[in-house]
């Protein structure tokens, strides 16, 4: 299961023992196999055997049920697997305490084995239904759409908000080329999108090393760039369903999941842009606002945040003007704007922005002399992992997909409240925080003002 292009081979990524990487981690991924082809369900039975199944918990919805269910249980009937399946409605539904409620309330206990039949919502269920059954899981994908599939953390809406959660991480993923071709197009779209966010992800990991310290891989950091150069070399194919794209933007994700793994952090994986999405998500719960799939927003996302870069690089530093706009800030005017635009979800982020290191005057000034003294360093950074944003554009709209907020029914004049809440959401080193320190934060923020 080579792939051509970047020539990382999946599974010997998953067969290598855990082992001491120059980073200073042991890395060791927790998926074992990955089964990306033609046909793959067909190796589903013989698969829950190999891990010990004996009796599987099935959970599907509508949608995945039509997409892969028959092919599914056709193959578990032909080795004598038994199995239990739950299926939840049609509707779009929230992974969710009902949700979730509803995956234990139907759980056969003499089942040794989950089995998710799906992508983004029944994937973050059924890893939580692992996690606390203890039971390993095997996840057949329905769509290239979200780079979860490796990942062992869940993503819900509890008490109203949209939180992570650790999850299990399943024992094998299998992806059916038959099957995943044909998911909605707009899934595929989505799944590229999620990989585009890895130019940002890894250009703000090496970024926030630089500024902060932090941890930092870069076999990790190359594993993701090959496999995002394989998605996009492949791209034109999307709209045709070659099966060469999918399967590309397929293992693109999976492999970003083993890479995120691997580092222990989701550094690598998500960044300012996967903000923006978490913004629209946030502002969509609370107030009802339109939003779109997770790699669809997370696309737009990955736009904004070139444009963003690119009115950086014509910035230059200027200390004493970002000491003066730190001085100036008035943090409770600022924590009350943004409980006007997130409502309730803004409380946890001011909760937790009170002791962020970005509001320490002295770990300002320390950040603001890194910065300073590596500014050309910086200014590479973003050269050699950010292409332009005009290339990314045509991309996305020759694909048919969204490119600014608009495109999905949220007014682009929202755009620069988002950005500037970005920063609050987690003390994670992004282009806001960046901006933020070097007191250009509303600079920035205006180029989502023009029209792009
Ligand atoms: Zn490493
Ligand atoms: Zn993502």
């Amino acid at each position: 299961m080579k792939t051509e292009n970047t020539g990382i081979d999946l599974n010997e990524l998953m067969r290598r023992p855990p082992f001491r990487c120059a980073c200073g981690k042991i890395h060791r991924a927790h998926l074992k196999e990955a089964l990306i082809c033609e046909g793959a369900i067909g190796r589903l039975a013989s698969c829950v055997k190999k891990y010990g199944g004996t009796k599987v918990y099935i959970l599907a919805d509508e949608n995945t049920f039509a997409a892969a269910g028959q092919p599914v249980l056709n193959d578990l009937e032909k080795e004598n697997v038994p199995y239990t399946l739950h299926r939840f409605g049609k509707e779009r539904a929230e992974p969710d305490e009902k949700m979730i409620g509803s995956a234990f309330a139907h759980f056969d206990h003499s089942c040794d084995m989950i089995l998710a039949v799906g992508s983004g919502v029944i994937n973050d269920v059924s890893k939580i239904v692992a996690k606390t059954t203890g039971h390993p899981l095997i996840t057949v994908a329905t769509a290239p759409s979200m780079d979860g599939y490796a990942s062992s953390t869940s993503s819900i809406v509890r008490d109203g908000l949209k939180v992570s959660v650790d999850s299990a991480c399943p024992t094998v993923v299998i992806g059916d080329l038959a099957v995943l071709k044909n998911a909605p197009l707009q899934m595929i779209r989505a799944g590229l999108g999620d990989m585009l966010a890895k130019y940002i992800s890894v250009c703000e990991w090496r970024i926030g090393r630089i500024v902060t310290g932090e941890y930092y891989c870069e076999d990790v950091a190359a594993l993701i760039r090959a496999a995002l150069k394989t998605c996009v070399d492949n791209a034109g194919g999307i709209l045709t369903r070659d099966p060469a794209a999918v399967k590309a933007v397929t293992e693109g994700l999976i492999l970003s999941g083993i890479a995120a793994d691997w580092a222990g952090v989701s550094r690598p994986v998500s960044g300012v842009e996967h903000y923006f999405s978490h913004i629209w998500d946030m502002r969509a719960l609370e107030f009802g606002t339109p939003f779109d799939l997770h790699g669809i927003q997370c696309g737009v996302g990955t736009l904004c945040a070139l444009r963003g870069y690119e009115r950086l690089k014509t910035l230059l530093p200027d200390p004493v003007a970002a000491k003066a706009a730190f001085a100036a800030f008035d943090k409770e005017a600022w924590f009350s704007r943004l409980r006007g635009f997130l409502g309730k979800a803004a409380d946890p982020m001011i909760g937790g922005a009170k002791t962020a290191d970005r509001y320490d005057p002295e770990q300002h000034a320390a950040r603001l002399d890194r910065i300073c003294s590596h500014w050309n360093e910086i200014l590479a950074v973003i050269k050699e992992e950010l292409p332009p944003f005009a290339a990314v554009k045509t991309l996305l709209t020759e694909l048919g997909a969204p490119v600014n907020p608009a495109d999905m029914g949220l007014p682009n004049g929202e755009a620069p409240m988002v950005f500037k809440i970005t920063k609050d959401i987690r003390d994670k080193y992004i282009l806001s925080t960046l901006a933020w320190d070097l007191g250009l934060l509303d600079v920035i923020a205006a180029v989502f003002e023009e029209e792009n």
